[in-house]
């Protein structure tokens, strides 16, 4: 047997990549303010930076796109793309987004309904807890703490801590819980995984409290696939059933499609059955998005969507998407790079406080890997740590985070193993001269999102 399956697609169109000189990048960087997001993706390798809409579209999404219909109301291409949610979710209503934010910015903002309220996350991913916020309320995470025992070998690290998730009520009161939020992979906890079990006992804490359970489902079937691989009782479900059975669970869905939809831009807002809540959020979506049957979508974009969802489930191509990430993963760990193990759904997490414990957290020792990969091999990837993590909105501290994360993230069906094979020799390099990394300070930070436009210079010893 094979220990990683060969891609169960061929090539039909290529893309040229440029490849830049390691005095080029050097150059090239410094330009960019540090800041791995200002650099042009045309100067870039291998772009590890995110899974979000960089994916490659298959020949029938393609031959799809023709079949858009661009009516302003009632688009067919809505209607199509409304049957496969309602199929797939079993959910009653839907509304497109322009993406998973804008998906947030629409039905998030309904649940706060007062002063002082709170949601609470096994781990809200960046932009949710930017939505959180900007809605008036607070983001609250507790993710189990096997989660950040990174060698451990634990089979679903996305889980919420349940005994933490029933405190967190009692203490804030149920009635000033907005939502409790399930993520699924838990993104930025590693895209690690949640058990069916563990979302089930989530679900039930929120019914018994009446307050609203959403699923934030962006890798919702890569979710299912590790359930299928790891949960006993699973094993000869379909990616399909599990999934199904897992939207049963929950009152809202919200969905980047730029992840699982395998589509380059799109979002989805479903609802199970709150006829009150889906007019609220029918009000928002039209001044925000467009009107409720294209929400800031094309009908081709729809189309794409539609049959992208259905592909995104198919459990050939999550086996081999899934090995892509666990080829990479193997091939750090074997080389002696902490990394958080066993990886999770759509990205390597390396754990960069090990590798630079001479960097604090507050001077960002992944951004000072990710630099460095740039610089080595082209290859760009993106802090996940405590620049990410931003500030207390409050204080204005700087937040720590419990793990400086350097996250490289695998795009679907873009990249072969050779690729990968060309970022991990790149990273050992790096980690060989570890000592010589170097902490970053602000010239210039954004004041939300701020990992997104903020700029650095490193900080001599
Ligand atoms: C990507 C993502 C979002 C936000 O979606 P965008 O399409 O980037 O706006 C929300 N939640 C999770 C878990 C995500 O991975």
């Amino acid at each position: 047997m094979k220990k990683y399956v060969a891609e169960p697609y061929r090539i039909k169109v290529i893309e040229p990549i440029k490849e830049t000189t390691k005095e080029e990048r050097i150059e090239l960087l410094k330009i960019a303010g540090y800041n791995p997001f200002s650099l042009k993706s045309e100067d870039v390798y291998i772009d590890l930076l995110s899974d979000s809409g960089t994916g490659a579209m298959s020949q029938e999404q393609w031959s799809q796109i023709m079949l858009g219909d661009e009516a302003y109301a009632g688009s067919r291409s809505f209607y199509k793309l409304e049957s496969v949610v309602k199929q797939i979710t079993g959910y009653e209503y839907f509304i497109p987004a322009h993406q998973g934010r804008g998906a947030e910015h629409i039905c998030l903002k309904p649940l706060v309904v007062h002063e002082g309220m709170y949601f609470i996350s096994n781990t809200h991913f960046d932009t949710t807890r930017a939505h959180v916020e900007l809605a008036g309320a607070r983001a609250l995470d507790c993710v189990i703490s096997e989660c950040y025992d990174l060698g451990l070998d634990y089979p679903f690290k996305g889980n919420v801590d349940l005994v933490k998730l029933e405190k967190l009520i009692q203490e804030k009161g149920a009635k000033n819980i907005a939502g409790i939020i399930m993520t699924i992979t838990n993104n930025s906890a590693g895209g690690q995984p949640v058990s069916y079990e563990n979302i089930l006992k989530a679900s039930q804490i929120a019914k018994k409290h009446q307050i609203k359970f959403i699923i934030d489902g962006a890798r919702y079937a890569e979710n299912a696939y590790f359930i299928k691989q790891r949960e006993p009782g699973f094993e000869n479900h379909s990616i399909r059933e599990i999934a199904y059975q897992t939207f049963q669970l929950a009152d809202i869905f919200l969905m980047s499609a730029k992840k699982d939809g395998l589509v380059n831009i799109g979002g989805i807002v479903a609802i199970k059955d709150d006829k009150s809540l889906y007019r609220k959020c029918q009000a928002r979506v039209v001044p925000y998005e467009g009107f409720p049957t294209y929400g800031g979508m094309t009908g081709r974009d729809m189309e794409a969507m539609a049959q992208g969802l259905l592909e995104g489930l198919d459990e050939r191509y999550l086996r081999h998407r899934t090995d892509q990430i666990r080829y990479l993963g193997e091939m750090l760990k074997e080389a002696g790079i902490p990394i958080q193990y066993p990886v999770g759904g759509h990205a390597v997490f390396v754990d960069c406080g090990s590798i630079a414990p001479h960097i604090p957290y507050d001077q960002f020792p992944a951004l000072s890997v990710a630099n460095a990969l740039y610089i080595e091999g082209g290859v760009r990837g993106v802090e996940v740590g405590s620049l990410l993590l931003g500030r207390d909105p409050d204080t204005k501290r700087n937040l720590q985070s419990p793990v400086e994360f350097l996250r490289l993230t695998i795009p679907r069906r873009l990249y072969t193993y050779e690729h990968l094979k060309a970022v991990g020799e790149a990273l050992i390099r790096v980690f060989q001269n570890r000592e010589q990394l170097k902490g970053y300070k602000f010239v210039y930070e954004s004041p939300i999102l701020r990992h997104f436009t903020s700029t650095y210079k490193p900080i001599d010893r």
